[in-house]
C-alpha cells in the first residue's frame, strides 16, 4: 500500500469543505473494495475521507411507493431491515447474499454502486427497479448513473448520499456466486411493474451491469417462462475468464433469468 493521509469529518457539509480542500482524495465507506485495492496497489490516493462519522447517510426509510436506503447503510442492515422485507424482499435478499459475514457487516450499499465492480449486485437492482442515485450533485436515473466498469456520473468529490428504489408488484434475483469471493459470476433481477417489466444483468459483460432489452419486452408481452423460449443473449458481449467463458456466461444470463421469472411469479403471480 503508498502512503496516504487520513482524513474524517463529522457531516456531509464538513466532509465536502474537506474534500474541497484537497487536490486529490477518496472516500471510504466500508472499506471492502478500496482497500483491498490499495493494498494489491491496483488504486492509490494521497487523502482518504471516511464518512463514518456522517450519521446522516445511514438509515432505511420505506413509504408506500419507495424505500430510501442511505449510502452509509451497511448490506446486513438492508438485509435485516423489516422495510425492505417487506416492500422489496428481492433486495433484502440482495443484500443478504453479498460476499460473506464480513463484508456485510462493513460494506455498503453507497459503496457498491459509487464503485460500480462489473460483478457487484446492487448495481443489477438500481437498474430493474428503476432506482434514483441520490448525490450531493442532485438526483441522477440510474440508468444515467453507470456509465462503464468501475465508472459513473459522480463527478470528482461528489458524494453519493442515498438511493430511492421504487417498489415493484414483484421482483426476484437469481445469482450464480463464484464459489470463493461470491461475487456475481452472473445475476439476474427481474422486477414486474404492472405490466412493464425491467430484467438487469450483473458480472456477466465486459461494461457491468445492464438492461437487457430483448428479455424485458418478451416478457411485458406475457410474463412467463415461456414467453423466453428461443431468447439467447449474444455471447461476443459477454466476459470470458478462468471462470467461465463468454459462452458460458451468456448461457447462465438466460438460466438465470429464467429462475428469476419463475421467483418472481411464485412471490406474486402476475395477473
Ligand atoms: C470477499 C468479498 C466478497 C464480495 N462479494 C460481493 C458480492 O457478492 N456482491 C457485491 O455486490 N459486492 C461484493 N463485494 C463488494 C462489497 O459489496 C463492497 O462492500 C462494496 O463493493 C463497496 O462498498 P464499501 O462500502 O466497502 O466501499 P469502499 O470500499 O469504502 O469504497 C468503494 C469505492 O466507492 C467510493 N465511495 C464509497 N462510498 C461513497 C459515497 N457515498 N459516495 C461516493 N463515493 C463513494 C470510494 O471512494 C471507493 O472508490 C465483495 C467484497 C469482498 C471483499
Amino acid at each position: 500500500m503508498y502512503p496516504f493521509d487520513y482524513h474524517r469529518a463529522g457531516n456531509v457539509a464538513d466532509t465536502l469543505t474537506l474534500r474541497a480542500s484537497l487536490a486529490d482524495a477518496r472516500f471510504l465507506a466500508g472499506g471492502m473494495s478500496l482497500l483491498p485495492m490499495m493494498k494489491l496497489r491496483f488504486a492509490s490516493t494521497p487523502n482518504i475521507i471516511d464518512l463514518r462519522d456522517c450519521e446522516e447517510l445511514r438509515g432505511i426509510e420505506a413509504s408506500y411507493e419507495v424505500v430510501r436506503i442511505g449510502a452509509m447503510t451497511r448490506h446486513v442492515d438492508v438485509a435485516a431491515s423489516a422495510d425492505v422485507q417487506a416492500a422489496i424482499p428481492a433486495l433484502a435478499k440482495l443484500a443478504a447474499g453479498i460476499g460473506d459475514p464480513m463484508v456485510r457487516a462493513r460494506g455498503t450499499m453507497g459503496g457498491s454502486i459509487a464503485n460500480f465492480d462489473p460483478a457487484a449486485c446492487y448495481p443489477a437492482a438500481c437498474l430493474a427497479l428503476g432506482a434514483t442515485i441520490q448525490t450531493t450533485g442532485g438526483d441522477i436515473e440510474a440508468d444515467e448513473f453507470f456509465i462503464g466498469v468501475f465508472e459513473t456520473a459522480l463527478k470528482d468529490g461528489e458524494l453519493v448520499t442515498g438511493a430511492e428504489f421504487p417498489i415493484p408488484d414483484a421482483a426476484a434475483y437469481a445469482k450464480f456466486r463464484h464459489p470463493a469471493s461470491r461475487f456475481a459470476l452472473v445475476g439476474v433481477f427481474v422486477a414486474r411493474f404492472g405490466e412493464l417489466v425491467r430484467v438487469a444483468v450483473t458480472g456477466a459483460s465486459r461494461s457491468g451491469a445492464f438492461r437487457w432489452a430483448a428479455a424485458e419486452d418478451a416478457l411485458t408481452e406475457s410474463f412467463s417462462i415461456r414467453s423466453l423460449e428461443g431468447l439467447k443473449m449474444d455471447h461476443s458481449e459477454m466476459n470470458g475468464d478462468i471462470h467461465g467463458d463468454n459462452e458460458y456466461r451468456a448461457h447462465l444470463v438466460e438460466v438465470m433469468t429464467r429462475r428469476a421469472v419463475l421467483e418472481t411469479l411464485e412471490s406474486a403471480p402476475a395477473a
